[in-house]
């Protein structure tokens, strides 16, 4: 390319000059012999004699012309020759410029010219050369337009996708530097697409709602789970304000732009959910804040169940305990009478009972609560077992004339959890016989089909109205207080009936009638684990 531009230099220089030397030649030229000519014209021509007296002059009349013995080229022509002088005339106001030489026969010859005619051969040089600068400099131009675009055209033209330079020499490091370049933006330009495709993956699997705001409480970014969480179908551009009109969301969401990181506890439609706002900090300067929301629904139920249970628990055991406690003093300080030793001692021995009953179902939902319960699958006959159970209970329902039938096939063998199956059976058969009247009757049913097992407990009770129907599963709940106690319930049964059939991958329903009756209906999966 070096030498191409000084090839295409050098010869703009020299058409330069030689169009400049041509053009220049032809007019100085013609226009200097013109110039000669005219000066030929108004040259002046006088012939002095030796006295100074003019004797020829072809402008003015030589008889009228004063002597010029004095004038210095006339001087200078007498004593060496030849002499020359100018002179300016103020009238005029132009020079005159005097030659003067001795001729053989001792007369001098004076030629004179004014300024006039060499001013005007000056100017009409400066017009022509400058008319010759103007046609240079536009014949330059546009040589140099043309060696410009023959200069530029390899570079346009050369192919950056190419895999070799093609072109100048000198532009192949630029090449190279180019194509390294476009390597390592290629690189990074997928890297970020990998990057952006895994976010936004991320983003819109996770369960957690995320918002994005800027420091103006615009919204950058929200992902799917956010949208359905504050019920919008577009959030990115719009204000916080018009996404979630949440009071409590709108004053943390301000606190966590004003750089406050918070936490808190919301609930959008139905469901709650820990709301973390977390201010976007670079150093000091706020640029915006991340809010996630985590749905903590069933954590949250989980809790306050827990706390429902653990105070219901204590309330459970004071009552035997306190019973137990005051009955015991009162026998060990004397205050007791002999004849009510008996009476407190059955008293002591019910309730501890009672306590033991507790503390044994309590402790068979707490390990349901931690998953803790082995999957100890047998094979057994669970018609065996249910005909068991109602043995265990016969005493109790003959003390109230209550009959209890089981029916179904005597040779039902199943796979599941044999001491599961047992206590459920005997949690719905006690409480068929509990919650009876007297002279009821209670049915058990046992079936199977493929793989399910459906074990029924009709008895014909008092029954649970609807609002109860819902609520009975739930731990400490009886619907009757006075005559769970009575009867020796815990208020745990049920829960753990319900525990053990979706243990078993099944469910419980209910179906009664206030007066008529209720049955209890168990279907759950046998297992054909090894
Ligand atoms: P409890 O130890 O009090 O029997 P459960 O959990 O077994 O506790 O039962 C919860 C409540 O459900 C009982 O207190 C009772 O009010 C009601 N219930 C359970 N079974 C029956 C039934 N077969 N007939 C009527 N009510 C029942």
């Amino acid at each position: 390319m070096t030498k191409r531009i000084f090839r295409y230099m050098s010869l703009l220089i020299l058409l330069t000059i030689l169009f400049f030397a041509v053009l220049g030649g032809f007019a100085f030229s013609g226009t200097f012999g013109a110039e000669v000519k005219d000066g030929l014209k108004t040259l002046r021509v006088s012939i002095i004699n030796e006295s100074g007296e003019v004797i020829f002059d072809n402008v003015a009349d030589p008889g009228t012309l004063e002597n010029h013995l004095d004038r210095p080229e006339v001087v200078g022509a007498i004593q060496n020759g030849t002499g020359e002088s100018e002179r300016f005339s103020d009238t005029l106001g132009e020079t005159t410029y005097y030659y003067a030489v001795r001729l053989a026969d001792g007369n001098i010859l004076r030629l004179a010219l004014t300024t006039d005619n060499a001013t005007g051969l000056l100017y009409r040089f400066i017009s022509v050369i400058l008319i010759c600068l103007v046609l240079a400099a536009f014949f330059a131009f546009l040589i140099a337009q043309r060696l410009t675009k023959r200069i530029i055209a390899p570079i346009n033209n050369i192919d950056l996708d190419a895999d070799e330079p093609d072109g100048y020499d000198e532009l192949v490091p630029f090449f190279w530097k180019i194509e390294t370049q476009k390597r390592e933006l290629t690189a990074q330009l997928a890297e970020i697409e990998t990057r952006n495709t895994t976010i936004t993956a991320i983003m819109e699997n996770m369960r957690e709602g995320l918002l994005l705001l800027n420091e103006n409480g615009l919204v950058m970014l929200a992902n799917e789970s956010v949208l359905e969480i504050l019920g919008v179908s577009e959030a990115v551009g719009r204000n916080m304000v018009s996404v979630c009109r949440d009071v409590t969301f709108l004053e943390t969401a301000k606190k966590c732009l004003a750089g406050e990181k918070s936490e808190t506890v919301m609930g959008f439609r139905d469901r709650i959910y820990n709301v973390l706002f977390n201010p976007v900090l670079d150093g000091d300067a706020i640029h915006g804040g991340v809010v996630l929301f985590i749905d903590i629904t069933e954590r949250y139920a989980a809790e306050a169940q827990r706390k429902e249970f653990s105070a219901n628990v204590s309330h459970e055991l004071q009552t035997p305990l306190t019973t137990i406690v005051a009955l015991s003093e009162m026998i060990a300080d004397g205050t007791a009478k002999d004849k009510d030793l008996q009476p407190f001692a059955d008293k002591i021995s019910s309730q501890s009972l009672r306590l033991i009953n507790i503390i044994d179902d309590i402790i068979k939902l707490s390990e349901f609560d931690e998953d803790a319960v082995p999957k100890e699958f047998t094979r057994f006959h669970l018609y065996d077992v249910a005909d068991a159970v109602i043995r265990g209970l016969h005493e109790k329902a003959a003390a109230q004339n209550i009959t209890v039938e089981l029916k179904g096939d005597s040779q039902l063998f199943i796979e599941a959890n044999m001491r599961m199956i047992d206590e459920l059976l005997y949690n719905l058969v006690d409480n068929a016989i509990k919650y009876n009247r007297i002279g009821g009757d209670v049915t058990v049913s046992l079936s199977a089909k493929d793989d399910r097992v459906r074990i029924e407990v009709k008895d014909s009770g008092i029954g649970i109205s609807q609002e109860h129907i819902s609520r009975i599963f739930e731990r400490f709940y009886r619907v009757d207080k006075s005559r769970s106690k009575k009867t020796g319930g815990t208020g745990l049964g049920l829960s753990i009936v319900k525990h053990i059939a979706e243990f078993h991958g099944g469910q419980v329903e209910v179906e009664s009638k206030m007066g008529v009756g209720t049955n209890f209906i168990c279907t759950f999966e046998q297992s054909h684990e090894e």
